[in-house]
């Protein structure tokens, strides 16, 4: 066998091509066989591409030698997993901290964590309550036929829904992975599921997927229409400002004109997430366009903060913050049925972004700067300490050391730098949103009607109390009765 040449075979998705690869060496990691089957399956066509081996059915992890591969047969498969994280990642770049995965190299699982609010029940000694809680998790599983198969989901976390529960195979109501095989969709759809925007109570379906996981629930679903509705309203609500006035008079961004400024009295200002995830977006699925309207002078403007998935399974209509649409694959009707006009309509045409205000093509618009540098320039200002830090002898080196030890809590002599243990109040706060210890004091504050510990900033994010008990409850006003 000395001397014969490796080789991998490798077959194309559907099987009518059959390639053969020979490596430089049998070093040569998987991933050049990737690189080097981009002159048939280009980019821009099919996007990622990921190998099976045709064996065992299982994903091969690129960072692979081609020696551990020798003589197998190899499939191709785009729209697979590499697709799936390229989706998750233009969701979390738009959703920022509250969505983030990870995925087990080599395996078509991925971990989903959810920081939204949705409803979880405690049951104490003194009888049982239904909480707020800011974080979740799922797990989603992609199988050997995705994505012309759905999905599978499973929930990972407490919580108290029709349609979710811990350790069950899940599945967004009303969502039909035929209509809309794609990630972007079917996790905003579970989202929406989660917060209380989609959920189904109803007692006739008997398709598996949509049946009542929890009854009671669902009862208290039932009876609880509005403040659900106030909690999905609650979490669809951006409450932070992205721009604050007229944009060009913001002082932390920069904004660089693409095209030219005429044609319209409006000028539309688009961030860097907005302009990066339109064609992410649009060239998948229909979107809301998130952002401020405004008027300066005599003119308006439009700001585009960023971009949301349009399921359009949801029971509430276009978000509050929603200037925009963005038109999916397709979507080409003249005008597009929503609740309310919206001025702004964005689509994709050959990879670029086509921009219209009040059904005129816009011929410029503002994007944002990438990387505006003036949000880092600010000079730190000189440390106020109180006394000097004072060094006695050694040599400058030393003295490094010295200052670092002072300033970090000295660890014993000759000890290894292992992080220091300090005994804590076993009745350390927990937060009763995020579950995350309230590590300083300033970090928290109990409900002032309640006596609920939440960390403040999370009680600024949910916009009230997470005690649906409570008079500052976020799901006010609700009917008296309980679960
Ligand atoms: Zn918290
Ligand atoms: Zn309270």
């Amino acid at each position: 066998m000395l001397g014969e040449q490796l080789q991998i075979f490798v077959r194309s998705p559907g099987g009518a091509r059959f390639f053969t690869w020979e490596p430089p060496s049998g070093d040569t990691p998987i991933a050049a066989l990737v690189e080097s089957l981009r002159t048939e399956y280009p980019r821009s066509q099919h996007g990622p591409i990921d190998l099976i081996d045709e064996s065992s059915g299982k994903l091969i992890d690129p960072d692979l030698s081609a020696q551990e591969m020798a003589d197998r047969v190899l499939g191709i498969r785009t729209g697979y997993v590499s697709d799936a994280l390229n989706q998750l990642e233009a969701l979390r770049r738009q959703e920022g901290p509250a969505f983030g995965y990870r995925h087990e190299p080599g395996t078509s699982t991925i971990s989903l964590d959810l920081s939204y609010p949705g409803l979880d029940r405690i049951d104490s000694l003194d009888g049982s309550g239904i909480v707020v809680k800011g974080r979740h998790r799922a797990t989603l599983i992609l199988p050997s036929d995705f994505p012309e198969k759905p999905p599978r989901i499973f929930w990972q976390s407490s919580v108290f829904h029709p349609n979710l529960a811990v350790d069950e195979e899940v599945w967004p109501p009303r969502y039909d992975w035929a209509d809309a095989p794609t990630l972007l969709e079917f996790v905003a759809a579970l989202i929406e599921t989660l917060t209380g925007d989609l959920y189904h109570v109803g007692r006739r379906f008997s398709i598996r997927r949509r049946r009542e996981l929890n009854p009671q629930a669902a009862n208290w679903y039932r009876r609880n229409r509005q403040p659900v509705a106030a909690l999905a309203a609650c979490a669809r609500q951006d409450r932070h400002t992205p721009i604050d006035g007229y944009p060009l008079d913001s002082v932390s961004v920069d904004w660089e004109l693409q095209g030219e400024l005429s044609g319209s009295d409006t000028t539309v200002f688009v961030s860097r997430q907005a302009i990066d995830g339109i064609p992410e977006f649009g060239g998948r699925c229909a979107a809301w366009l998130i952002g401020q309207t405004g008027r300066h002078g005599q003119a308006d403007w439009l700001y585009v903060d960023r971009v949301t998935s349009r399921v359009g399974h949801g029971l509430s209509g276009a978000p509050i913050n929603a200037i925009g649409i963005l038109r999916g694959p397709g979507e080409s009707d003249p005008q597009l049925e929503h609740d309310r006009p919206l001025p702004l309509d964005a689509r994709v045409r050959d990879g670029g972004v086509v921009l219209r205000v009040d059904s005129g093509d816009l011929a410029g618009y503002m994007v944002e700067v990438d990387g505006a540098s003036s949000t880092e320039q600010a000079p730190q200002p000189p440390q106020a300490s109180g006394r000097p830090i004072t060094i006695k002898g050694p040599s400058a080196e030393q003295a490094e050391e010295t200052i670092e030890a002072a300033e970090f809590g000295a660890p014993p002599e000759g000890a290894e730098d292992a992080g220091r243990l300090f005994a804590r109040d076993l009745e350390a706060p927990i937060c009763m949103y995020c579950d995350i210890v309230c590590v300083r004091s300033e970090d928290w504050g109990a409900c002032a009607d309640c006596g609920f510990v939440v960390h403040a900033g999370c009680l600024h994010q949910l916009g009230g109390c997470p005690n649906t008990d409570c008079p500052r409850s976020v799901l006010e006003p609700r009917s008296t009765a309980n679960p």
